[in-house]
């Protein structure tokens, strides 16, 4: 992209390689070869560039003006003059300064080559803090691009001793801790020495914390086949891990030039295919190309220009891949990362902000909205973070407590810097990804532009732009919010339901807030007669308009046009209404974006339909799409609508309100089951909410309650429904005075059909309508037009179905009736359900990649693993590790010798506080137990008689049962000989499954041993119940298979002699959970489900058939 403007000359061009590098400076400080350009502005003369130069910890190095001969020579035959305000410069400054004038070359190239002269003239002399650690991993100048560690990576053999670029230990246990904490890593190892790291998570589990009914309405593709959310980070030049302990780069990071660069995205795989993630991690930096790049640049310049054109409607104008209409034959490819509505907002937000955020958490102590609400104080005000933190502590401190009270409601995820200590380094690819996850959850209280919380009094449901002009042109100029094509082709019922409601509020000047202001629309001077009534607001209502300011003069351009942003509020409703006649209509607009087009041509494009409309109207178009917070969706299957509704009626799926508007009604309604036997047998009531046509515009967009008080107050404050549609309908859903001519459904009257909470006796009053106070009690779940119907629609004739979408009961009490008949209501959550239950279907966990085991089964020495293993006997585990490849000498030296050895090593000093059992923790843990799959013959059962009875002995003897480590419930002996359970307890407080264990207040893991009729000759299987370990290919160790059961050699019937004891192997089974190699035995995310006796099945089968069993 460094001859993005190759196609300007002389002063234009001259402006644009200006603004380029200053947006870089903007962006961040930039960094290169050991120094930092910490300010780039324009000078007072056209042509004059004043830069500052630092080195790494922020001490200026030199200052350098920069002015040129003649802008019109730019950028081959101009001549820059240098100068530098700095007084007392030394000579090696002074050459570098005078250097600039030998070359003609364009600003980025003069200005990378000012900072490789001074790389050079400092040779030996580097910034401070620079040269002590390379010194340690090499002393020799030339190696700073060498990236050898990535050839010990492939040998998969990290030396301890060896400090490089890629600390493959940081990076396993970054890996470890975010497998740990639900998410799946991974590693995209390039061949030109850099790497990426993918952090994922499957959008059904995404759907657990963030509510599926906002994910539908932010981007339906996010629940339209199975698939992941997908963050790729790159950048790190070779440097893991990049970050220190305060959030910022390491020196070796700096040193070798790391930027991180964020990517947010959507892949069926869980990362991202190379190809792709190389794509998108590709990155605008000042590195001077060299001829291969140049090439590749060109090539990927044209083949852009090409995607642009293609993909113009799919999704934002950048590099949106997978357009809408192709997506069926783009699913072949596993690797694509596709892009989605969101991608652009979530990337610019990390790319920005992320890192100084972090930086302000660790510096200050604070949480992510405290931090994120300091970094926007000190770019609005300038300020440094010190001087704002004292200054307006408060107010930031307010901001994370105001967090922790939204936890409570909305499902946030675990954030990994709490609790981090002072010198602990961050492990940037949880902490990425958890932030992402926030934001994500969290995005309609954000501007979509500039990251800022916005100041509403009501959360929609979708994110939008704040009040702000610059962030709504960038809005819509840039295509951030959804696609209007693809709204078009998929919903085109919605797009004309929202192109008339607007049309209807703008003709009867009720339009106000969010405007479409601010993207610089040249519009018609509006004709003011189309404007029907002048607004007459009741002169009671706290919501009237302001009083329409004095239509000034509006000044005319030559083109004939006017700004859109200098009408007044009248003259702007009159333009609005104009625009939109001069739109064809939607059916229209859809049948030429679906023209067929022949291969290799350009799809086709909105503005080529017909040239006489106006771009303005276009954007008009789009911004009455993109600016609807809710979401509308026309159900057109029978089976999904509502039965007994007057054919006339078109019925839209409608949600609007806070994401989390489900979570507070069901909590209601739960709230008032507790107190209403009515309410436990009919959880909810359905009434109907009208209002006027030309009111839903702002409806949509504020919320169903927001202005609904205004419709009168004779039965007391509050929102009104009514039982019987017609009462609203005829009191409240007024039809419009004017309609969009060139709409096909025409509507007339709209209203809202909502979910209320069953507790009548509650509302403010019942008679003649149900009049709610709390919004929460309320939620909306269809919206139901009256218009223009065409005489196929198939709720006429419901065809027959094989799963029928199961009805709402309705309480007879309050029956919901539209004209006297009484509907039928689907079940407004059993779509999404459904929905939710094929991508579940469809989901295969995978496993992890050879890459990706290359990285989990990295062979770290033990020691390193434990941060302090005083207390752990390495020397004897050590010994274990090293038996345990070799069966023979293991089983003769300790396994039948009971072990005495491993014993020493495992358990700690009786202190006392013996381990207790808990039989509730047992019983509740095996209430769905299988029984034992295989009849026993006399000598199986003699030996297991046998077997029991030792092990009692043993437990009873035991002078203590931490010492034990195991415990066999006698209540649970007698039932089933063949089928024992058995707890174990007590590991090693340093390892990290002990750890795992106390946290989760889990008091043992709970073992079921089976034992088959050819016992003793062939093995008994062990296996646990609970909790649930992390399988291996997340990460997990211990030697516990994805079914619970134990992978150890010597319960084969291979490995198994007949002369082993069960307490002994008991044994043996714990030393290879406590065993950190490969890795840790760790808890899953989800320990508390218990192995499933579905699972337990295809485990014990699988088991069996490595064991030779007969199942
Ligand atoms: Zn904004």
């Amino acid at each position: 992209m460094a001859d993005k403007n190759a196609h300007l000359k002389g002063r234009r061009r001259y402006k644009a390689d200006l603004a380029d590098m200053e947006e870089a400076c903007a962006a961040g400080i930039v960094i290169e070869q050991g120094y930092m350009i910490k300010k780039l502005q324009p000078g007072d003369e056209e042509g004059a560039i004043e830069l500052i130069i630092c080195d790494l910890e922020g001490q200026h190095v030199l200052s350098l003006n920069l002015l040129i001969s003649d802008t019109s020579d730019y950028p081959k035959n101009h001549v820059f003059f240098p100068s530098s305000p700095d007084t007392g410069l030394p000579p090696r400054l002074l050459n570098v300064v005078e250097g600039v004038l030998d070359t003609a070359q364009p600003i980025r190239q003069t200005i990378q080559n000012v900072i490789s002269t001074l790389a050079r003239a400092n040779t030996g002399t580097t910034p401070q803090g620079f040269r002590s650690q390379e010194v340690e991993f090499d002393d020799d100048d030339s190696s700073i691009d060498d990236y050898g560690a990535f050839d010990q990576f492939d040998g998969l053999d990290l030396s301890p001793t060896t400090v490089s670029k890629f600390d493959l230990q940081t990076l396993q246990n970054n890996f470890v801790e975010t497998v740990a904490t639900g998410y799946r890593p991974g590693l995209l190892h390039f061949a030109d020495d850099d790497f990426a790291v993918s952090i994922s998570l499957p959008v059904i589990t995404l759907a657990k914390s963030i509510p599926p009914r906002a994910l539908m309405a932010w981007d339906r593709r996010l629940l339209s086949r199975s698939q992941h959310l997908t963050l790729l980070i790159s950048g790190f030049r070779g440097v893991y891990p990049p970050l220190d302990s305060s959030g910022a780069y390491t020196t070796l990071a700096q040193h070798s030039m790391s930027s991180l660069k964020f990517k947010v995205g959507l892949t069926k795989r869980y990362k991202p295919g190379k190809e792709y993630a190389k794509d998108a991690g590709r990155t605008f930096g000042l590195i001077v190309p060299d001829a291969e790049d140049e090439v590749r640049m060109q090539a990927e310049k044209a083949l852009e220009d090409i995607e642009y054109d293609c993909d113009a409607y799919c999704y934002s104008a950048e590099t949106m891949q997978a357009p809408a209409q192709v997506e069926e034959e783009d699913v072949e490819d596993d690797g694509s990362f596709d892009r989605f509505s969101l991608s652009s907002s979530l990337e610019t937000l990390l790319d920005q902000a992320l890192l100084k955020v972090i930086q302000l958490r660790r510096k200050f102590g604070l949480g992510w909205a405290g931090a994120e609400l300091l970094l926007s104080e000190m770019e609005k005000t300038q300020t440094t973070a010190e001087i704002l933190f004292g200054t307006q502590r408060e107010l930031i401190l307010a901001a994370d407590r105001e967090e922790i009270r939204l936890g409570r409601t909305n499902d946030l995820p675990h954030d990994p810097l709490s609790g981090l200590g002072q010198d602990d380094e961050v492990n940037i690819t949880l902490t990425t990804f958890s932030y992402l996850i926030r934001r994500l959850s969290l995005c309609p209280r954000y501007c979509i532009v500039c990251h800022d919380r916005l100041n509403t009094d009501y959360e929609a449901l979708k994110p939008y732009v704040c009040d702000s002009k610059l962030c709504a042109y960038q809005y819509y100029s840039f295509n951030r919010g959804p696609s209007l094509e693809y709204e078009i082709i998929h919903n085109p019922e919605t797009v004309d339901l929202l192109i008339s409601i607007t049309h209807s509020a703008a003709s009867e000047q009720v339009i106000e807030e969010p405007l479409p202001i601010g993207m610089g629309l040249r519009v018609p001077p509006p004709d003011m007669t189309k404007i029907r009534h002048p607004p007459t607001p009741p002169p009671q209502s706290p919501y009237a308009l302001p009083v329409p300011p004095v239509p000034q003069q509006v000044a005319i351009g030559l083109d004939g046009m006017c700004d859109f942003d200098d009408l007044s509020l009248p003259m702007m409703s009159a333009s609005i209404v104009q625009l939109i006649d001069s739109l064809p209509s939607v059916e229209d607009m859809k049948k030429h974006l679906e023209r067929k087009i022949k291969a290799g041509k350009l799809k086709p494009k909105l503005k080529d339909l017909d040239p006489k409309v106006l771009p303005a109207a276009w954007s008009i178009l789009r911004w009455c799409v993109a600016s609807c917070t809710a979401h509308l969706e026309e159900i057109t299957s029978g089976e999904e609508s509502i039965k007994n509704l007057d054919p006339g009626w078109r019925q839209f799926r409608f949600s609007v309100g806070s994401p989390d508007a489900e979570a507070k009604f069901k909590a209601a309604v739960t709230a008032a089951q507790q107190r209403s036997a009515n309410a436990l047998e009919f959880p909810s009531l359905y009434a109907f909410h009208g209002s006027p046509l030309k009111n839903w515009h702002s409806i949509i967009r504020h919320g169903l309650w927001y202005k609904s008080i205004a419709n009168g107050r004779a039965y007391g404050h509050g929102v009104y429904l009514a039982k019987e549609g017609n009462l609203s309908m005829s009191t409240y859903a007024q039809s419009g005075r004017s309609i969009w001519r060139k709409s096909k459904i025409c509507p007339t009257n709209c209203v809202a059909l909502a979910e209320i909470v069953n507790l009548p006796e509650q509302f403010v009053s019942q008679h003649p309508h149900f009049v709610i106070k709390d919004t929460h009690w309320i939620i909306c779940r269809y919206l139901l037009v009256k218009g223009t119907i065409e005489s196929n629609f198939d709720t006429v004739l419901p065809e027959p179905v094989r799963n029928p979408t199961p009805l709402v009961k309705l309480d007879p009490i309050h029956p919901t009736t539209l004209g006297n008949k009484r509907i039928e209501i689907p079940d407004p959550s059993y779509q999404i359900h459904a929905l939710l239950e094929a991508r579940r279907e469809e989901y295969r966990e995978e496993e992890n990649d050879e890459e990706d085991l290359a990285v989990f089964q990295a062979n770290i020495s033990v020691s390193q693993v434990i941060d302090d293993g005083e207390d752990f006997d390495m020397d004897v585990d050590m010994d274990y590790m090293d038996s345990y490849n070799d069966y023979e000498d293991y089983r003769d030296s300790k396994l039948v010798t009971s072990t005495e050895k491993g014993k020493a090593a495992m358990i700690l000093p009786f202190t006392g506080d013996d381990w207790k059992h808990d039989s509730d923790w047992v019983l509740r843990s095996i209430e769905n137990l299988l029984p034992p799959l295989s009849e026993a013959n006399p000598s199986a059962t003699m030996a297991v008689q046998r077997e029991l009875k030792s092990m009692l002995k043993e437990q009873e003897s035991a002078k203590s049962l931490r010492e034990l480590g195991w415990y066999m419930p006698p209540d649970l002996i007698g039932d089933n000989l063949f089928q024992w359970i058995v707890e174990m307890h007590s590991f090693d407080e340093n390892l990290p499954i002990a750890g795992d264990l106390k946290a989760r207040n889990l008091n043992s893991i709970i073992f079921e041993i089976r034992f088959p009729p050819t016992f003793p000759i062939g093995p008994p299987f062990f296996r646990i119940i609970t909790p649930r370990f992390l399988p291996f290919i997340q990460g997990g160790g211990g030697h516990v298979t994805g079914g619970g059961s134990i992978c150890m050699d010597l319960l084969t019937s291979d490995g198994w002699l007949p002369s082993y004891s069960i307490s002994a192997v008991l044994m043996q089974i714990k030393l290879a959970i406590s065993n950190l190699d490969p890795r840790p035995a760790r808890l899953s995310a989800d320990f508390d489900r218990p192995y499933g006796v579905q699972e337990a099945l295809i485990g014990y089968k699988r088991a069996a058939a490595t064991h030779g069993w007969q199942v």
